[in-house]
């Protein structure tokens, strides 16, 4: 069965084509700059990528070319044999707690969620629309990078501010990176081959969260009512204490735009390093001993530290530690950093073999001797949706 695997933001649209159940992928790519000047696409297929302009107006028109390239390069025959499409919904709220069938009345529905994430969720819904009038007989289906953190308990995902913030708007702890911390944790348990483990995931991105996860459910995360809680990432600040906002207002003219702007774009990595909020700019930098980038790592280790440590005592001690995304699965050096400053918990890193796991090798990389397992684990939300979506179907 022919399942598409969606990613629509406001100006791209990620997809790849699954043959399920076996989760071959058949054809993968990417439309950008859409509703902008000199957009263009490119397409993955049997490991050679293809590059094309192309007037992409709005997601409509990149999803009839997505449809045309199907058909061109005899992926497909006919549109019916799309039997489903999933779709990446950034925020599902406190109600969407799974993958669902979207359907109109749904649809309106996650809209009411848009507040929550004004720059993703609008993008992904239009996402939606653009699929259902191209293949109006496929199952078009939303997956919630906030699923996955529905299990979490109220004295957990509570803040302690006035309780009308949270009645009245919705103020708590979401969580976003539902799809990978799922499809990392899954991977972890079957690598270990038990059904219940206490397993800590560290998504280090650009963007980053760590979640504990109990069993398969995840209790805590390091993201909250905003992707701007948790951890030091590329460019936002993770946790800050709040008081520095009023009282930079009143230092400067900073609006509270200006604040979020710079909380959002130019904190980070890049905020302490003044270098990038890439990991492989700081580390160049680093190389010719530059002081700000290496303050920059240590900050963001001790903010990892921090919460591997905190998630290690509120699961009760760790089966598992699980590194993934850009930074986790490409950067020794880091992962270096933080497990040597878990030895006193027994936990140790084997160096040369973490060093050999990069670009996409997947294993444990931790002492036989440690008191958990290391593991490096390339992530992979398309196939969760594009299972999710399977299995709705
Ligand atoms: P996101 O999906 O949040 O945009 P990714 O998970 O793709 O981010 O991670 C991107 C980040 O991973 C880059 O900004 C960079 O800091 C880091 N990264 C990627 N490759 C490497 C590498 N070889 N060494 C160090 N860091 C890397």
């Amino acid at each position: 069965m022919k399942i598409l695997s969606v990613n629509a933001g406001s100006s791209s649209l990620k997809f790849q084509m699954y043959e399920m159940p076996e989760e071959n992928v058949l054809i993968s790519g990417v439309f950008e700059r859409i509703g902008i000047e000199n957009s263009f696409y490119t397409i993955k297929i049997n490991g050679e990528k293809i590059q094309k302009n192309a007037n992409l107006e709005n997601h409509e028109v990149a999803v009839n070319i997505l449809i045309n390239e199907l058909l061109d390069n005899n992926i497909i025959n006919s549109l019916d044999e799309i039997k489903g499409v999933g779709h990446r919904i950034v925020h599902g709220g406190d109600k969407y707690s799974k993958s669902i069938v979207l359907n109109d009345e749904i649809l309106k529905d996650i809209s009411t969620l848009n507040e929550l994430a004004p720059l993703h969720n609008p993008a992904n819904i239009s996402g939606v629309y653009a699929f259902m009038k191209q293949i109006p007989n496929a199952i078009q289906v939303g997956c919630f990078d906030t699923a996955f953190h529905q299990t979490i308990k109220e004295d957990r995902y509570r803040y302690a501010v006035p309780d009308e913030w949270y009645t009245k708007y919705g103020v708590r702890k979401y969580g976003f990176h539902g799809m990978s911390h799922k499809y990392v944790s899954e991977k972890v348990m079957e690598l270990l081959d038990k059904d219940l483990a206490n397993v800590i995931v560290c998504h280090l991105g650009n963007g980053g969260s760590i979640s504990a996860i109990r069993d398969g459910r995840c209790i805590d995360t390091t993201m909250g009512f905003t992707p701007n809680a948790g951890i030091v990432m590329g460019s936002r600040s993770g946790d800050i204490d709040y008081g520095i906002i009023p009282y930079m207002m009143n230092k400067t003219n900073m609006s509270i735009s200006d604040i979020d702007n710079a909380l959002n774009k130019q904190s980070g990595m890049l905020g302490i390093s003044s270098v990038s909020s890439d990991f492989r700019d700081i580390d160049a930098k680093i190389a010719e001993k530059h002081k700000p980038s290496i303050l920059a790592h240590h900050l963001y280790v001790n903010s990892i530290v921090g919460y591997i440590a905190k998630y290690y005592v509120e699961l009760g001690g760790v089966d598992a530690i699980a590194f993934t995304a850009g930074v986790g699965e490409n950067a020794p050096h880091i992962r270096r950093m933080v497990v040597d400053r878990l030895s006193c918990l027994g936990i140790k890193i084997d160096r040369e073999k973490n060093d050999e796991f990069r670009f996409g090798k997947e294993g444990i990389v931790s002492t036989p001797d440690s008191t958990a397992k290391v593991f490096v684990i390339p992530t992979d939300e398309e196939v969760v949706i594009a299972r999710d979506t399977y299995s709705l179907i």
